[in-house]
């Protein structure tokens, strides 16, 4: 059984190809060339949605609206202007692009459920254009299209159209494939744990959000545009908010999260409908549209036992399949370029005087401290003392109320995360955050998004490949370094919590940082983590990186540090070295919380 499903991985995308030949060239009936054509088409609309909220996290209900303004825009102008349907699918795209990069713009810089919003009101307000306007035939719609031809062949509106269609689903399916497995990819599939560590990575998240959003309008306009000349028809119910909702359906029903999904879910959910609307009436006597209250109850038995959709339950009973190995082979691949390190001695980081107020609350009042080359810093005291909040002002999370923060002789105080990891600082999170489903290597070459600059277009192409052999030799070197060279190829989300901290200590590696930010990296370890911990920040010091650790726990603390900062609701108690920290009365006070 394995190996028939080994065998079908390899060969599933060749096969498919081999059925949809087969099936033009068979007496297939042609109500089936009619299916196979409608689920093709939505498919390309499907897709995008897996893009974008599948792998994204961005939910958007206008989709259907995108199609629309595809189908639309090749019936006018073919019809009215008498343009070629080809140079009418450039124009569609172009305005599909501009629509979706201002409604993108608008929305996507507040957080919440803005999108999703938006997207409603796009939906509803274009079906109702496309239903009042004279021009486009109110809700007639617009009738007599041509079909398409290439070169003055005719495509026709059965087999051939067939192969059309599917031919251009699987081109994009393989791009969006490609792009997933590329640095920006992996940038994109940062983006559903929050923004908050893919900027720190120096993600502009922005950027990528709006990216797939126009990405996934595209791809609906290419559905819209093939479903206009398949029908030769257009109206505006296939493109209104009921539908819009229904590609999201088939997305999760699919699998959100993977590609090969779309074509899963729409097909799954398209012939069930089909079945259901002939079934349906039959059982119960009386016909209405029952089958949405079926799918109601399939969508709510998806969720619950396949909750990352049909494909994502077929896949894991597959044998894991790498990618493209070539990328892997990096023995070759020249390293990527470093910046020009401190002397050991030089002041890296100083913080002076830095002041942040939440409303009445003074959560760092003051502080001053620096941190030279080669050292490691402490960063202690009782919860709630102001440590992560210092931790925050000084990696661009948050803005200081007061006070000045230099990283080498140049201010970075109010600067964004994205600047400051651009100059060479480098932070963990309190809280692991990692991609579960990516491997430990894809998730640790996160880490050096900035060191290389290839696109989307590049991935999908794969002219990235050079670049993609650097970032990974880079990552393989980081997770050597400490210690995790053995663990390249499994899924981070399988790690035990001390593989995982030192996980998030590799990737902050990779950004060549001359400082490096820890926040609570032994918290929820076990002896023999932290044990193996200190010995990596032992071996860090050691190389000269200089290391600011916000830590909980005294005694990792004690054994590491060569100078410690004690933090007391928000202000300085005491800055020296460790055994100096120690033999003070008022430090034991603070954490016996007896008087002094
Ligand atoms: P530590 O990391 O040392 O445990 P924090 O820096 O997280 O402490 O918190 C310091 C103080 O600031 C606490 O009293 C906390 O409740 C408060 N605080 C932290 N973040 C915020 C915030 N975003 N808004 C309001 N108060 C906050
Ligand atoms: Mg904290």
């Amino acid at each position: 059984m394995n190996r028939l499903f080994q065998r079908l991985r390899a060969w599933g995308l060749p096969t498919l190809i081999m059925a949809l030949v087969g099936v033009c060239v068979l007496p297939v009936p042609e109500f089936w060339i009619t299916q196979l054509n409608y689920i093709g088409i939505a498919s390309l609309a499907v897709l995008g949605l897996v893009l974008l909220t599948g792998v994204g996290g961005l939910t958007s209900f206008g989709q259907a609206a995108f199609v629309g303004i595809g189908a639309y825009t090749t019936a006018y102008l073919s019809i009215s202007m008498e343009w070629s349907p080809w140079l009418s699918l450039v124009v569609g795209l172009g305005i599909t692009a501009i629509s979706a990069l201002v409604l993108g713009w608008i929305t996507l810089r507040m957080s919440g459920h803005y999108l999703p919003l938006a997207t409603i009101a796009w939906g509803l307000s274009l079906y109702y254009t496309m239903g009042n306007l004279d021009a486009l035939g109110k809700y007639d719609g617009i009738l007599n299209l041509p079909g398409l031809s290439m070169g003055g062949w005719q495509i026709g509106q059965q087999r051939v159209y067939l192969l059309f269609t599917w031919a251009l689903l699987l081109l994009a399916c393989l791009g969006v494939q490609r792009l997933l497995d590329s640095r920006g990819g992996r940038a994109i599939r940062a983006l559903r744990t929050g923004s908050s560590m893919a900027e720190a990575m120096g993600v502009n998240t922005l950027r990528y959000k709006i990216g797939i959003f126009v990405m996934a309008a595209l791809l609906a306009c290419v559905s819209g545009w093939l479903y206009a000349h398949f029908q030769r028809a257009v109206n505006p119910a296939p493109f209104g908010l009921r539908i819009g909702i229904e590609y999201l359906f088939m997305a999760v029903m699919g699998g959100a999260g993977f590609v090969w999904g779309a074509i899963a879910g729409t097909a799954i959910t398209t012939l069930l409908a089909d079945q259901l609307q002939v079934l349906l009436p039959k059982l119960i006597g009386h016909s209405g549209n029952y089958e949405v209250i079926v799918f109601g109850v399939v969508l709510v038995l998806v969720l619950k036992y396949a909750p990352d959709g049909i494909w994502a339950f077929v896949d894991r009973r597959l044998p894991a399949l790498r990618r493209d190995d070539t990328s892997f082979a990096w023995t070759s691949a020249a390293p990527l370029p470093s910046r020009a390190k401190p002397q050991a001695g030089e002041v890296v980081l100083q913080v002076q005087d830095i002041r942040k107020e939440f409303g009445g609350l003074v959560a760092v009042n003051n502080i001053n401290f620096t941190v030279q080359a080669g050292q490691i810093v402490g960063l202690i005291g009782p919860n709630g003392a102001g440590k992560s909040t210092t931790f925050n002002l000084i990696t661009g999370v948050l803005a200081p109320t007061s006070g000045q923060v230099s990283y080498r002789g140049e201010s970075i105080t109010g600067l964004a995360a994205r600047g400051v990891a651009q100059r060479g600082i480098s932070r963990t999170f309190q809280h692991v955050k990692l991609i579960a489903d990516m491997t430990v290597l894809e998730n640790v070459a996160l880490g050096a998004h900035l060191r290389g600059d290839k696109g989307a277009l590049s991935a999908m192409l794969r002219l990235d490949k050079a670049e993609e052999q650097r970032l990974f030799k880079e990552a393989a070197t980081q997770l050597t370094r400490v210690g995790m060279g053995a663990q390249l190829h499994e899924l981070a989300g399988n790690l035990p919590m001390g593989s995982q901290r030192l996980l998030e200590i590799a990737r902050a590696l990779c950004n060549d940082p001359a400082l490096l930010l820890l926040d609570e990296p032994a918290a929820g370890l076990r002896f023999k983590e932290k044990q193996a911990l200190i010995e990596v920040l032992r071996q860090l010091r050691s190389q000269g990186m200089s290391i600011l650790l916000v830590e909980h726990d005294m005694d990792l603390v004690m054994d590491v540090c060569d100078r410690m900062v004690v933090m007391e609701f928000g202000t300085r108690l005491i800055e020296g070295t460790p055994s100096e920290i120690q033999a003070s009365p008022a430090v034991r006070a603070a954490y016996l919380g007896t008087e002094h």
